[in-house]
């Protein structure tokens, strides 16, 4: 056996309530802190308090006693700065009334998992935003482990609610991963902001197997369904969900407007090219950011770009406010919102700037889900936020084969996605 130096007794005076929240496991009594030559690692010693013993690990039932088990157990906790630690306590076995014999609770840990519950969580949070070689480099792990990690923190969450239960107001979108080669459709719910439901495809008969999971009663009970125009998704709400409203969704529609304006300058662009203009088209080019970002976040540099833009180039600055007033129209809502909507469509229809004619037309068809979501201010920011997060997770996810690891990304409460995420999904 190794000579092990004992830090609470020589090397630390830290009280144990320290290592218990240096650890994230407050709840728990520390016995023993322990470096453990050898392995290089810190090994924390723990026990439960009375009332947390003898729970059954699947429904934390308190259970009599069985056995001891296998004796002491490690679990691989979160690195103290560089070093690997790990929590060690008896694992003793219960007999539950439904699940038989089985190893008793812990707090810190998932039934049946090698790692404390901070480690998954942050292993699944990082597996959601940052590459395969980063996790595992960081975390020290191999793939696979990865993998079960993920998959455990998936059926964690699923199994502690009923996602389907109580929706009223969703938002339906597909997104695509593989360079477009593959698509997933994902229903978001935006009450919670939470994914509720994801499956590969993009398809009637796709939506349809979430409409078959919800059934006909929580079918009945949907007020708002937020899209992004796409009429598979409108076909299928309107058979399968007579009662609700469909909303259009700002930010794709804003996003049609942006492309018109991107087509515009492209044309302005390759004319100057054309009749030898160099200089300008230079100037054109690197006016992209200023046309595309709102006014309101220019820097300076791009704000002068703009007015160079307003002196310069008639069209194209009309076909930027034609975008900006179409945000505009979001931004206000309501009776406002749907007032200068009206204005809007009379403007690009009379624009004579051929791309925003057309998208006079898009929004014209899409009207009634405009006007809807004007009333209601419902968006899909949050299916966009949950979206990106998926696109990343996709690439792991069918690196495992695992298709419940596509939800591993809503399965870390008390996450935030960053807003610059929604920003990077349109022009991704
Ligand atoms: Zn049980």
């Amino acid at each position: 056996m190794s000579r092990a130096l004992r830090v609470t007794r020589s090397a630390s005076r830290l009280p144990t309530w320290v290592w218990a929240r240096l650890l994230g496991v407050e709840q728990v009594v520390v016995e023993d802190v322990e470096f453990e030559e050898a392995t290089g690692a810190l090994v924390v010693s723990v026990r439960l308090r009375r009332r947390d013993r003898r729970q059954c690990g699947i429904c934390r039932r308190r259970s009599p006693g069985y056995d001891a088990g296998d004796g002491r157990r490690r679990w691989r906790a979160l690195d103290l700065g560089a070093t690997r630690t790990y929590l060690e306590a008896d694992a003793p076995r219960v007999h539950c009334r439904t699940h038989g014999v089985v190893v008793a609770a812990v707090p810190w840990a998932r039934h049946g998992a090698g790692h404390s519950r901070a480690f998954d969580d942050t292993v699944a949070w990082l597996a959601t935003r940052t590459s395969k070689s980063a996790v595992v480099a960081l975390m020290r792990l191999a793939w696979r482990t990865v993998g079960a990690i993920i998959t455990r923190v998936v059926a964690d969450a699923e199994a502690s609610a009923d996602r389907l239960a109580g929706l009223t107001r969703i938002g339906i979108d597909e997104i695509s991963h593989r360079r477009g080669q593959r698509y997933i459709t994902v229903v978001v719910n935006h009450e919670s902001g939470r994914l509720v439901w994801a499956a590969e495809g993009r398809s009637e008969a796709t939506l349809e197997r979430f409409f078959d999971a919800l059934g006909p009663e929580r079918s009945a009970v949907i007020e708002l369904v937020s899209a992004d125009g796409a009429e598979w998704i409108e076909r299928v709400v309107r058979r399968r969900c007579t009662g609700a409203t469909l909303c259009t969704d700002p930010f794709h529609v804003v996003a049609w407007a942006t492309e018109a304006l991107d087509a515009v300058r492209r044309e302005v662009w390759n004319a100057a090219r054309r009749s030898g203009e160099t200089a300008l088209a230079k100037d054109l080019k690197g006016a992209r950011f200023a046309l595309w970002k709102n006014p309101e976040d220019l820097s300076e540099r791009q704000a002068t770009k703009l007015a160079w833009i307003a002196a310069t180039n008639e069209p194209l600055y009309r076909a930027y406010l034609l975008k900006e007033e179409l945000r505009l129209v979001f931004a206000l809502r309501g009776a406002e919102g749907r007032q200068l909507l009206d204005g809007w469509l009379s403007w690009a229809r009379r624009c004579q700037i051929p791309a925003f004619v057309e998208l006079a037309r898009k929004v014209a068809r899409n009207r009634p889900g405009i006007e809807a979501t004007l009333s209601h201010g419902l968006s899909n920011a949050r299916v966009e936020a949950v979206n990106t997060k998926i696109r990343l997770l996709t690439r792991i996810a069918f690196g495992f084969h695992s298709a419940t690891a596509h939800r591993a990304c809503h399965a870390q409460p008390g996450r935030s996605v960053p807003a610059a995420a929604r920003a990077v999904s349109t022009h991704g």
